[in-house]
């Protein structure tokens, strides 16, 4: 076993009853059911900061790599409130949480559409421009307020969406993260562009998440610094490292892929803009069709037709060995914390893009993602622990389940009791051999689970057994501030 807080790397008993860790030591009694792991190692699940999944089917494909909690915090859900409710009445397989979405109250005070609490409502209106025009003050002040009810319901701090409407003003930016500073919750931001890229934007994205977090003192959450900074990773990370030696409290994620995926009908992907990135149309994947985009027109009619319907985004070639150490560079930056952004399910076929998720394992071909979702944390673990990676096992692990705990265990108390591997905490448990670990999803068959991941256990139950999903179970509680 491997408990990341002590390091603690031994053989030992773990004893789970009540849903708890009950006992950790050598030759424990014999428990009513047992499981021999011997050549394995059992640990604590993992913990994804980032995980826009929000079905059963979506939830299990993360199961499978590991994950025992599956937070929606960089897009967040407005109201907070309703997206618990149908969560728990639907039941699902890991614990599950949310954030405040700046992006849906925004779009509520600024363009007037109702939030419906799921992001399939945000990628619906995500091309639409009404939502992304400056705010008045009496619409940041809508906007204010109905985030500070989304916290007062419990919501695990806020999200904020930044690059998706980048004629918001810096000081709207400000006025949220004060917001989230009073509350004691932290801010997950998708950064605005890099003035790399926009030269005219008003603040450059990396300074203005570093300084907002100088300014008001809030916990500021940089996501995925690997994809939204593209060639100028270093530049960013050295940016945040000096912010963070000098006190601001900044914690960073990365996921180990070189493409993207979003609506194709996001602000930053409109024909005019695709170069600020280096990119062309046929940089981008519409997924729904599998097509790669083959001209400017073509991209039009599709923003036009399918704004929400997904698409691939190559930002960094995984077959460049400098955009790999890039990656690499993203991932081993120190405290960096491995999320995945993982994506809902994109059916194909004769089904249709639009109906919701079947509850169907093993997933048919015609589901499609980014590997991302399927893969990240067993390539995470991989890249950074065999074959010459950088980590010992616990480093590693840290990055996967004590280092996204400690993010919110000031917000939620009972985030103590996850992220490790210790008499007391969460039966979250995951054993694997850590020989075999690895990504087995690709581009082109997205949703294949990952390998060498016996056993997963959410609040004690079985989740995966001997390498399969128990398609029954639904031991996932929700992660919530305490409502005020
Ligand atoms: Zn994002």
């Amino acid at each position: 076993m491997v408990d990341p807080e002590s390091g603690l790397d031994a053989v030992r008993d773990v004893a789970v009853s009540g849903g708890r860790v009950a006992e950790i030591g050598n030759s424990l009694a014999p428990g009513a059911a047992e499981v021999d792991a011997g050549g394995l190692v059992v640990t604590a699940g993992f913990i994804d900061l980032h995980s826009h999944v929000n079905t059963v089917a979506g939830l299990w494909l993360q199961a499978t790599d590991g994950v025992t909690t599956a937070l929606e915090l960089e897009a967040g859900v407005t109201p907070v409130a309703a997206a618990y409710r149908m969560a728990a009445a639907e039941g699902r397989p890991v614990n599950y949480g949310f954030a405040a979405s700046w992006a849906m109250a925004r779009m509520e005070a600024v363009a007037g559409i109702e939030p419906e609490a799921n992001l399939s409502a945000f990628l619906a209106n995500i091309a639409s421009p009404g939502w992304q025009r400056p705010a008045a003050p009496g619409q940041i002040a809508a906007m204010l307020a109905r985030l500070s009810a989304d916290l007062a319901d419990g919501a695990l701090g806020i999200g904020l969406l930044l690059g998706y409407a980048p004629a918001s003003t810096p000081d709207e930016y400000l006025q949220v993260c004060a917001l989230a500073a009073e509350a004691g919750a932290p801010t997950f931001t998708h950064a605005r562009d890099l003035i790399e890229m926009v030269p005219q934007a008003p603040v450059d994205g990396a300074e203005e998440i570093v300084r907002a977090a100088g300014q008001t003192g809030a916990h500021m959450h940089y996501c995925h610094i690997n994809s939204t900074s593209h060639r100028h990773i270093d530049r960013v990370l050295a940016l945040v490292a000096r912010a963070q030696a000098a006190g601001a409290r900044i914690t960073t994620e990365a996921y180990p892929y070189g493409s993207g995926m979003t609506g194709i009908g996001a602000a930053f992907l409109a024909p005019e803009r695709l170069a600020e990135r280096g990119l062309s149309p046929s940089s981008l994947i519409y997924a729904p069709a599998g097509e790669r985009v083959a001209s400017v027109d073509r991209l039009r009619e599709l923003r036009q037709a399918d704004p929400g319907g997904l698409a691939l985004i190559e930002h960094l070639r995984e077959d460049d060995p400098g955009d790999r150490a890039l990656l690499m560079r993203s991932l081993t930056f120190p405290g960096s914390i491995v999320a995945s952004d993982a994506m809902p399910l994109t059916w194909t076929g004769p089904r249709g893009p639009a109906a919701a998720d079947p509850p169907a394992w093993p997933l048919p071909r015609t589901a499609i993602t980014h590997p991302r979702t399927a893969g990240t944390f067993s390539r995470a673990l991989r890249l950074l622990t065999r074959d010459g990676g950088p980590f010992t096992l616990a480093e590693a692990l840290s990055k996967c389940s004590l280092w996204p705990a400690r993010v919110l265990q000031d917000r939620v108390p009972a985030l103590r009791r996850k992220g490790r591997l210790q008499a007391g905490c969460d039966a979250d448990i995951v054993v694997f051999d850590p020989a075999a670990i690895t990504d087995r999803a690709s581009y082109d068959d997205s949703t294949r689970p990952s390998a060498g991941i016996r056993h997963v256990l959410v609040n004690g139950t079985f989740v995966v057994r001997d390498g399969d999903v128990v398609t029954d179970a639904r031991p996932g509680r929700p992660v919530r501030a305490d409502p005020r």
